[in-house]
């Protein structure tokens, strides 16, 4: 018998890419523009600016790509939260429109960005199934992408029952809504090359160099950070989940959640093919939902779901009874990682892009930040390059979480609510 493996409580991604501190050089006192945060975001931002030959310094807190970046899913959703009724009667729409087809142009942008720039990141693009588990689900669903493809002509295909089978093979899920277009990557592989492209462009790279605060001086800012002081003319805040107390403004604004991540040991590949036999990514229709996908040698199998604190039970319980909900086959398969990062969301679930006391602020992309976080930090430079290109989100309000300053004590209760909501759907129908 196979002797059982130890859990190791790192991500799965990081026996390939774990984050590194870059070979660093002199600390620089000025720069065009400084970055706080070198997830995604940050790099976006810093090779937008360095392609127009600007001086820019990234500072973080710990090593280049340490936060999501590093830990995520890698499934390239590119979608948001609210719903295409919800943003119309809110926005109008037009500008709802607007938001929705941006997500695409970000997603086709990240694809044409690892081609053009030959970033090794195993990118596929497999497609991504949003299974239902209650037939109310499901006719919500079908709406949805009726009235997508109407307003915004964005087609998906709507999987009925007797069809599931040939995405997944799960007893969990009645039909489902089939994206095409959504990939995946090995996302600690992406944000490894995005660094690496940051500093071959002259970008300047410092890790362990925690940002303290800025103050403006006659049209600078003059930026604290553990390692000394640097003059910018421009400031750009990339933090997203990580934003710590140094950067009140921002924190009071963003609630952080806990992602957290198993894989499986390897399961070979026809065994993921039989129960994935497209290869593809995967979500459900629920509030409080699994991602999943196979990993990218097609050997494993990867989960992840959000959850509220951890508790002294064993720690991936709850993610391998999950796994086993969705396919009961695996029982008595080991798993080999277990971790966890930190995704964020701002009050009204929609990425932000802000400009406030002229330090611009992209964030909150409510666990969609590989499209989101990486085109965010782009649309932030252009705003510094005064480029025309603006995004619609740009300025729409982000608004501060009443009695809230970055300890979200409200969580454990608003999840449970979001879960009630799910079994009571699903409940209805027996
Ligand atoms: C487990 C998990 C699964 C996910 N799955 C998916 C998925 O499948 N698809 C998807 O699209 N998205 C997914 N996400 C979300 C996605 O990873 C994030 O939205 C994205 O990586 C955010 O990138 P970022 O650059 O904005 O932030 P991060 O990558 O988190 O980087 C923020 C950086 O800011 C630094 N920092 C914070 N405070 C300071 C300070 N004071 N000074 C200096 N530096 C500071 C941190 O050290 C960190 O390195 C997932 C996230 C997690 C955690």
């Amino acid at each position: 018998m196979k002797p059982k493996q130890e859990i190791t409580y790192e991500p799965y991604w990081w026996l390939h890419a774990k984050p590194f501190p870059i070979q660093e050089r002199d600390w620089q006192s000025n720069a065009d523009v400084v970055v706080v945060g070198s997830g995604y975001t940050g790099l976006s931002a810093a090779l937008t600016l360095l392609y127009a030959n600007l001086k820019v310094v990234i500072i973080d807190s710990e090593m280049p790509g340490y936060g999501a970046s590093s830990r995520n899913g890698g499934i390239t959703s590119g979608k948001i939260k609210p719903s295409f009724k919800v943003l119309k009667k809110r926005f109008g729409l037009d500008l709802a429109k607007r938001l929705i087809e941006e997500g695409t142009t970000a997603r086709n942008d990240l694809y044409n960005f690892i081609k053009n720039e030959n970033i090794e990141c195993d990118f596929e693009n497999n497609g991504m199934l949003v299974g239902a588990t209650s037939q109310k689900a499901f006719d919500k669903q079908k709406r949805e992408a009726e009235e997508l493809f109407e307003s915004v002509g964005s087609k998906t295909d709507i999987v009925e029952k007797k069809d599931i089978q040939s995405f997944i093979n799960s007893p969990k899920y009645i039909g489902g809504n089939f994206d095409k277009d959504i990939g995946s990557i090995h996302p600690a592989k992406l944000v490894s090359s995005m660094t690496k492209l940051v500093s071959e462009k002259n970008g300047f790279v410092y890790s362990k160099a925690k940002f303290l605060g800025a103050e403006k001086q006659n049209n600078l800012f003059k930026v604290s950070t553990e390692r000394g002081t640097i003059i910018a003319k421009h400031l750009i805040m990339a933090t997203n989940a990580y934003t710590d107390k140094n950067i009140p403004w921002l924190r009071k604004r963003l609630v952080p959640v806990i992602s957290e991540m198993i894989a499986t040991d390897s399961i070979g590949e026809n065994r993921v093919k039989s129960l994935m036999p497209k290869l593809s990514t995967f979500g459900e229709a629920l509030n409080v939902f699994y991602y999943f996908r196979p990993s990218p040698d097609r050997t494993r199998i990867l989960i992840g779901g959000r959850r509220v604190r951890f508790g002294n039970e064993n720690r991936s319980y709850k993610l391998n009874n999950g796994l086993l909900g969705i396919f009961p086959d695996l029982k008595g398969t080991s798993i080999s990682n277990h971790w966890h990062g930190y995704v964020t969301f701002p009050l009204d679930q929609l990425p932000k892009l802000v400009m406030h006391d002229g330090i611009i602020h992209a964030a909150g992309y409510c666990g969609s930040g590989t499209v989101w976080a990486r085109w965010m930090g782009k649309k932030a430079a252009e705003i510094i390059l005064n480029l025309e290109s603006k995004s619609a989100f740009y300025n729409i309000p982000f608004k501060k979480i009443p009695f809230y300053n970055g300890h979200p004590w409200f969580l454990p209760v608003a999840i449970e609510y979001y879960k009630l909501q799910d079994w009571w759907v699903n409940s209805k129908e027996g």
